[in-house]
């Protein structure tokens, strides 16, 4: 198995609105365990297709202590609540930000055998990276949810430039 390349701004690849999964096959496996693979060795908590250039609606998600998820064709069927909390992206390094997402998430997505599942989350990782990695796959990265620029700070301490 192979690494894959993280794609990292302003790559186009992360700003294409993916395309739906149109079946699920040996390649598509092979791809999700190399995603894998690469969330790992980045210590992310979550990756979706297009930031390892695939422009293809697919995202799995690693939170620590928990089996990883992964989702096919996901959708975000409800959102409710609102809360502050900072975040990060493994195509944006060296940034951290503060954004408003939801409480409590719900997702509609298929499986690696194409059964369609539901997950429900509220107020904890898995609520934000369900959002977050869901985004990926229409174009849209935490830094555009940004109440402003002073919303956005580099993990090195140093001040923005
Ligand atoms: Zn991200």
């Amino acid at each position: 198995m192979a690494r894959l390349d993280i794609r990292t701004l302003p790559d186009p690849v992360l700003r294409a609105p993916a395309k739906k999964v149109p079946l699920i096959d040996s390649s598509l496996h092979r791809l999700i365990d190399e995603m894998i693979e690469t969330m790992n060795a980045a210590n992310g908590a979550g990756l979706a297709a297009p930031q390892v250039g695939v422009s293809l609606r697919i995202a799995v998600i690693g939170i620590p202590d928990e089996e990883i998820l992964t989702l096919i064709n996901p959708v975000i069927v409800k959102k409710k609540g609102q809360r502050l909390i900072e975040e990060g992206c493994l195509s944006i390094p060296g940034y951290q930000g503060e954004v408003r997402r939801a409480v409590t998430v719900k997702v509609k997505a298929f499986d690696l055998e194409g059964r369609e599942f539901r997950i429900t989350a509220t107020d904890d990782l898995l609520a934000q990276a369900l959002e977050h990695e869901i985004d990926h796959l229409s174009g849209t990265l935490y830094v555009d949810l940004l109440d402003g620029p002073e919303h956005l700070w580099r993990t090195d301490g140093r001040m923005q430039e």
